[in-house]
C-alpha cells in the first residue's frame, strides 16, 4: 500500500459520538493521509484506535480542539482494506513518537523497525529485545515468520486469534440470516459476524434449520454451511490446526496435540499454535506445562501480545496458589 493510494469503500449507519448522524450508504474514501466521511475528515496522525466487530468500524480521534472523538459504522465491503490504510499512517505517527519517547531515554540508537508485510504498518522495537523468528503485528492481528519456512509465504496473513473462541485459527465473515413470514410479508434479519470455521459450524447448522419453514433464507444458510465444510483447512502448513482446535475445545488435548505436532513439525516457529496448546493444558488444569508452552511461543515470536497477557494472568495466578 502507498501513502496517496485511493481507497473507496461503502460505509452505512454512521454515528459520532453513538448519535446516529446518517444512515444510508455513503461513500467513503482514504487518501493520502486521511479519512473523508461525507464531510467529516479524520487525519490519520489524529486517530487512536481502530476496532473491528464482525462488519462494524470504530475510530477514536482527536479533533482540532483536542477533544476526543468516536465514530462507529457499517462496512459491508473491503473492511480490511479501509482498516489497513487507515493503519499505514496510523502506525507510523505511533512509531515517530516511541521513537521520540526512546531518544529522550537515551535509547534512540538501539531502535529498529519492522514492517507487516501483511498491512504495511510499522512498528518500534529496541536491539535489547531478544531476536526470534517471527513478529506479531498488533495492528492486523497477525504473526509472520521472517526467516525461510517451505510453503509458508503469504499463508500466515489469514490467521489471527478468533475473537469467539480466543484461540489462533483462521477467522472469516460470515453473514447470519433469517428470513420468515409474517401474513404475506418477508422479515429479514441478519447480521455479519466474524470468526473461525469451527465456530461457524454450530450457527450455520442453527441457521439452516431456522430457515427451514421459508424459503427465502435457505440460499444463504446453505452457502454459509458449505463454506464451513468446504473451506476447512485442508492443504498448507496449518492443515489440521481446525480438527486440532476443535479436540482441544471438547477437551481431548492428547489428540489435539497430535494434529498440533505435525504443523509444529512442517513449520518449526509457530507461535499461535503453541499459545492454542497453551489454552488446552490450562483447560486441562497443567499449569506448569502451560507455562514452559507460553515461553517456548515468546521465543517463537518475542512480542506475541496473547501469549504475553495469557503468560501474566498465569504467573500471577500461580503466585497466589
Ligand atoms: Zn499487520
Ligand atoms: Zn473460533
Amino acid at each position: 500500500m502507498q501513502t496517496n493510494q485511493l481507497v473507496k469503500f461503502a460505509y452505512r449507519d454512521l454515528h459520532l459520538n453513538q448519535v446516529l448522524v446518517h444512515q444510508e450508504l455513503e461513500i467513503g474514501t482514504h487518501q493520502g493521509t486521511h479519512l473523508s466521511l461525507g464531510s467529516l475528515e479524520i487525519p490519520d496522525r489524529e486517530i487512536r484506535f481502530v476496532r473491528t466487530s464482525g462488519n462494524e468500524l470504530h475510530l477514536g480521534w482527536q479533533d482540532s480542539q483536542g477533544q476526543p472523538q468516536v465514530a462507529s459504522m457499517i462496512v459491508d465491503r473491503e473492511l480490511r482494506t479501509i482498516v489497513d490504510a487507515i493503519h499505514y499512517g496510523y502506525s507510523r505517527r505511533v512509531f515517530e513518537q516511541q521513537l521520540a519517547e526512546a531518544a529522550e531515554r537515551g535509547l534512540g540508537h538501539q531502535c529498529r523497525d519492522s514492517v507487516c508485510p501483511f498491512c504495511q504498518a510499522k512498528t518500534l522495537t529496541l536491539d535489547s529485545y531478544p531476536w526470534s523468528p517471527q513478529v506479531y503485528c498488533r495492528f492486523c492481528d497477525s504473526i509472520h515468520t521472517t526467516v525461510a519456512v517451505d510453503g509458508i509465504g503469504q499463508t500466515e496473513k489469514d490467521y489471527r486469534i478468533c475473537p469467539k473462541c480466543h484461540m489462533y485459527s483462521r477467522p472469516r465473515r460470515f453473514t447470519i440470516g433469517y428470513f420468515w413470514f409474517v401474513w404475506f410479508h418477508a422479515q429479514v434479519n441478519h447480521r455479519v459476524i466474524l470468526c473461525c470455521n469451527d465456530c461457524m459450524r454450530p450457527e450455520a447448522w442453527k441457521m439452516t434449520m431456522g430457515n427451514l419453514p421459508g424459503v427465502l433464507g435457505m440460499p444463504l444458510a446453505l452457502t454459509q454451511l458449505s463454506r464451513v465444510y468446504r473451506d476447512a483447512i485442508k492443504k498448507g502448513p496449518f492443515q489440521g490446526l481446525d480438527k486440532g482446535n476443535r479436540l482441544l475445545k471438547r477437551g481431548e488435548v492428547e489428540k489435539a496435540l497430535e494434529h498440533y505436532s505435525i504443523i509444529v513439525e512442517k513449520h518449526p516457529f509457530s507461535a499461535g499454535v503453541l499459545y492454542n496448546v497453551a489454552r488446552g493444558l490450562l483447560a486441562r488444569g497443567d499449569q506448569i506445562h502451560a507455562e514452559e508452552t507460553l515461553v517456548l511461543a515468546l521465543q517463537n515470536c518475542v512480542n506475541y501480545q496473547p501469549a504475553e497477557r495469557l503468560l501474566a494472568e498465569l504467573r500471577a495466578e500461580m503466585e497466589v496458589t
